[in-house]
Formats: C-alpha cells, sequence, structure tokens
C-alpha cells in the first residue's frame, strides 16, 4: 500500500536524481525533495503539529504548496488547500470548519489572508512564502515516523456547484488505491516512461489540480507547476514537452481555440486527460482534430472518490458517427460502478437513475458533516448525484446533475444534452440551460448563451436550430444572451446562479 511517505522514500533510493517538481524551470530532484521535506516535518513540529492535525495552503498552484503537502502527509499532518478565489468569510469558514494551526500562504495574499483570520475567534498562526522559504533553509532535517495508508493527509473542498463546499477526507490509501503503479500496466496509459512530465495547471484547491501531483508522485515523474490556468501556459507546456496534462472542458476549449493553437508542436503531448463537467461533443472533436497526435481520456469522478473512478479511452474517441463519444467511460480497475433507482435498487442497462460508486479512494466522510456523510456514503458506495445510465458493455452515459434536471410538462430535461446541441451553432460561444418557472409546464427550459467573439445570436434562430435537433419538449422556450458565463474555480458552470433571478419568487 502506498504512502506518501513510503513514495518519497522509495524515489529518493530508486532514481535521487530525478525531478520530481518544477516551476518556472527550477526544479527540485526527489533527494532534493526528500531533505527539504524532513526540515518542513521538522518547522510543523515545532509549530506543535502532530499526526491528525491541520494545515492549510491559500493561494495559487506552487511549488512550495506541493512541497508542504508532501511533506504534511508523510507525517500525518493533514494538507487543506484554500481556493484563491474565494472571499474571505469564505476562507474564514472553511479555515475555522477544520480548526487548522498553521495557514501557509502564496506570495500577493497577505491581504486576503488578514482579512480571512480578522473575526476569526481563534485564526490560525500565518506564514508567508518567503518566511517559509527562509525557515526551511535554516531548519534542520529531522527524522520522524512516517504516516500510514490508513491516515488522512488531505481534505479537499468540494467545487461548491450545488450548495456550500464540503470538505472530503481523503486517506494515503484514497489518493493511491487507484494509481498504484501496476508490474503490467492494466492500459497503455497507466504505464509511464521515465522522461515524462505531467502539467499541473488546474487550481490546487481542487482534486483536478492537487491530484496531477499525486499522480506524478505516484509514477515517480515530473510534475510541472503552472501557478494558474492560461491557454499561454499550456501552449508553452506543450512546446517544452509535457506529455499529459489535465485540463477541464472550459479550458480546453480555450485552448483549442487559441489563435496560437495551430502553430504549436504538441507533438510531446500522449495523453489529453479531461473532464469534471460536461463536455459538447462538438469540442470534443475540434479538440481531437486540433491535437490529432494526443489520447485522449475522458475523467469522470469527484473529490468524495479522489477524482477519476470512470475512464473513455482513446480508442473511443474516434470522430466518425461514434456514440461511445458521449459517454463518459467506464469504470477504472479498483472501482466499481452501478446505476440505481431512489430505493438503491440496480437498474436495469439503458435505464436513468442515480450514479454510484464504491472503491478503495472513496473519502473517509465529509469533515464535521455526519448526516450529509451518511446520506453520501452508504455501505461503502459513494452516491454521486448524478443521473446517468450504462449500457451493456459498462459505459456510463452522464446525464447531468440530478439537482439541475429540468421537469417540464412531467418530462426529464437533463441541461447538459440541451447544451450540447446548442453549443453546435456557430454563433455560440458558451451556453448554459437552466429551468424557470412556467405556470403551464411548471418548469420551461431556458437557455442563456455567450456568443462567440465577433457573432451575433438570434434567439429565434437557436430555438429552430435545436428544434432540429432534439425532442420538442427539450428546446428552450425562450434565450437570454449574456455577456459572461458564470463558472466556479473548477470551471463548471454556476446554474444556480443564473438561475436564482427567476426563482427569487418561488423557491
Ligand atoms: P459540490 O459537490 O460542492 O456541489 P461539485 O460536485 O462540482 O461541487 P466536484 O467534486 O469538483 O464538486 O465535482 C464532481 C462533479 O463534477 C460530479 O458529481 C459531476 O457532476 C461532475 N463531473 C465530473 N466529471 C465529469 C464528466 N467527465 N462529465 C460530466 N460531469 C462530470
Ligand atoms: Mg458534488
Amino acid at each position: 500500500m502506498l504512502t506518501f511517505d513510503g513514495l518519497i522514500r522509495h524515489w529518493t533510493r530508486e532514481k535521487p536524481g530525478q525531478v520530481a517538481l518544477e516551476q518556472d524551470g527550477k526544479a527540485l530532484t526527489f533527494a532534493a525533495l526528500d531533505e527539504r521535506s524532513r526540515r518542513i516535518v521538522a518547522i510543523l513540529k515545532a509549530q506543535g503539529l502532530a499526526k491528525g492535525d491541520r494545515v492549510a495552503w491559500l493561494g495559487k498552484n506552487a511549488r512550495l504548496y506541493f512541497e508542504l503537502f508532501y511533506s504534511a502527509a508523510r507525517m500525518g499532518v493533514v494538507m487543506v488547500p484554500i481556493g484563491w478565489r474565494l472571499a474571505a468569510p469564505e476562507i474564514a469558514y472553511i479555515l475555522g470548519d477544520t480548526g487548522a494551526k498553521l495557514l501557509f500562504i502564496d506570495e500577493g495574499f497577505a491581504g486576503l489572508a488578514a482579512g480571512a483570520c480578522g473575526d476569526m475567534e481563534n485564526p490560525p498562526k500565518v506564514i508567508d512564502t518567503p518566511t517559509a522559504k527562509s525557515d526551511i533553509a535554516a531548519a534542520p532535517a529531522d527524522d520522524f515516523e512516517g504516516a500510514g495508508p490508513d491516515d488522512a493527509v488531505l481534505q479537499l473542498y468540494t467545487s461548491g456547484t450545488t450548495g456550500n463546499p464540503k470538505g472530503a477526507v481523503l486517506t494515503n490509501a484514497n489518493l493511491f488505491a487507484l494509481r498504484q503503479p501496476a508490474e503490467e500496466a492494466a492500459q497503455p496509459w497507466s504505464s509511464w516512461d521515465e522522461d515524462e512530465a505531467i502539467l499541473v495547471c488546474m487550481p490546487c484547491a481542487h482534486i483536478g489540480g492537487t491530484g496531477l501531483g499525486i499522480m506524478a508522485m505516484a509514477a515517480g515523474v515530473r510534475a510541472i507547476v503552472q501557478a494558474e490556468f492560461t491557454p499561454d501556459g499550456v501552449l508553452d507546456g506543450f512546446e517544452q514537452g509535457i506529455t499529459r496534462l489535465f485540463i477541464v472542458p472550459a479550458a480546453l476549449q480555450m485552448v483549442v481555440q487559441h489563435p496560437r493553437a495551430k502553430d504549436t508542436d504538441m507533438s510531446a503531448v500522449k495523453y489529453v486527460m479531461y473532464g469534471a463537467a460536461p463536455i459538447p461533443l462538438d469540442l470534443l472533436r475540434e479538440a481531437v482534430q486540433t491535437i490529432p497526435e494526443a489520447g485522449f481520456l475522458q475523467c469522470y469522478g469527484m473529490t468524495e472518490t479522489t477524482g477519476t473512478i470512470a475512464m473513455l479511452p482513446p480508442e473511443d474517441h474516434t470522430l466518425e458517427g461514434n456514440q461511445r463519444m458521449k459517454s463518459a467511460g467506464k469504470a477504472v480497475p479498483g472501482a466499481e460502478l452501478r446505476v440505481v433507482d431512489e430505493d438503491g435498487e440496480e437498474l436495469p442497462r439503458g435505464e436513468v437513475g442515480e450514479l454510484i460508486c464504491r472503491s478503495p479512494s472513496n473519502m473517509q466522510g465529509y469533515w464535521n458533516l455526519p448526516d450529509a456523510t451518511r446520506g453520501a456514503l452508504k455501505d461503502g458506495w459513494m452516491h454521486t448525484g448524478d443521473a446517468a445510465y450504462m449500457d451493456d458493455d459498462g459505459y456510463v452515459y452522464i446525464q447531468d446533475r440530478i439537482k439541475d434536471m429540468i421537469i417540464s410538462g412531467g418530462e426529464n430535461v437533463y441541461p447538459a444534452q440541451v447544451e450540447s446541441a446548442i453549443y453546435g451553432h456557430p454563433a455560440v460561444g458558451e451556453v448554459a440551460v437552466i429551468g424557470v418557472p412556467d405556470d403551464i409546464w411548471g418548469e420551461a427550459v431556458k437557455a442563456c448563451v455567450v456568443p462567440r467573439p465577433g457573432s451575433e445570436v438570434d434567439p429565434d434562430d437557436i430555438i429552430a436550430f435545436t428544434r432540429e435537433r432534439l425532442a420538442g419538449f427539450k428546446v428552450p422556450k425562450t434565450v437570454d444572451v449574456i455577456e459572461a458565463m458564470p463558472r466556479n474555480a473548477s470551471g463548471k458552470i454556476l446554474r444556480r446562479e443564473l438561475r436564482a433571478p427567476y426563482w427569487k419568487d418561488h423557491d
């Protein structure tokens, strides 16, 4: 069973000179990481931290964040990365919820940290990046007892797409369960070449960011950290020879539609992993055509399952009339998936119900939320809250979140499907579909559209376009043209924000 401590010791023995972490060209080998993390352990101990305590990071992605996380994890101190786009009261809520004793902050975050800590009863001690760096340089390299597989090491908050974020508590075993390097790789993408490099460009406060660091650690390869996602940064990464990345659909769209994309050498990229939100089929086709040498892997999962539990393999990404391309893939080895009805009974293949997952990567529970934990984890099965069906070959087709389903005239409408159809219209840049109150239908389908740069959107045209592609009850009754799409840091559309003005007198 893998642990951070075990892995760092292992890679330091096996390949001490291999780069583990790199940012802006500054690299740290496994041997240096081992040494520095022993110093960080000494600092954490000197601050009074012991196994089971929490330490937080507020900031962008940084090499220092990963060093702190790995070091804390080695001794069983739980890291809580906090999203830097959150407002001070939201940060204060998370800090208070976790009871973190120490808060490390990235450069430029002193004001936000002070704002968050100002009103707290027991604020954590704040250590800024220059202080942390000089403390590390001065500290002795400590020896310590490494944390075991069942010790919690990471507390990640859910993206807060459907409500308040919840703290998912994850152990060493959870993090590495589905990332065990096998003697004989089950699939080509679970074997690694020595010189691979993983790009970490999604926010570290989410599993799509921190999870990539964990993946690099499990494989013993280089993680290239970028402070935040920018399409230019990803294209630069391609030119610098990154071999794998994970990216959300909204970010993938920015990369493939970037003017530089067609002139960028992408030949080093082996796998493009994408997911965390539904992807419009036309966007996926465009991406596959833009990065033709790469294998595409759709990842489906959630914070509570330590990320990916289903994957759509590269061979299912063929362009011609391939229905499989609409699927989020099949369970990864080690995870089990089922589709169940409201009573938890498994449904026949093809019928839509709630997707549930049993996996050694399932979280221990939500921090401080026993009722929510009982509601989500039943007999070891994580209830995803996502509506899906499974085909005879075990491929799952995510319809959408159950909470976002629109019931119009008694028919169920999944916004993601309508969005995918509307996205095919050439004037559409981004689209979100919501239900709005309707006296006759209960709810009526509404599309909110951001035009593509330089295009104009005619609502009647969008309605006519959708009518040719979808059943009548799924066609929007109205279309709003909006300037920007509300999204959270995970790149997910905040449909609840779009819905709010219409429902304020109803809900
Ligand atoms: P919250 O739970 O706080 O409302 P969240 O569910 O968005 O936020 P995450 O754990 O980051 O927080 O996201 C998990 C969800 O993301 C899944 O339940 C699913 O709805 C969506 N998702 C993830 N991967 C995919 C995918 N490949 N296709 C469609 N949806 C996906
Ligand atoms: Mg969720």
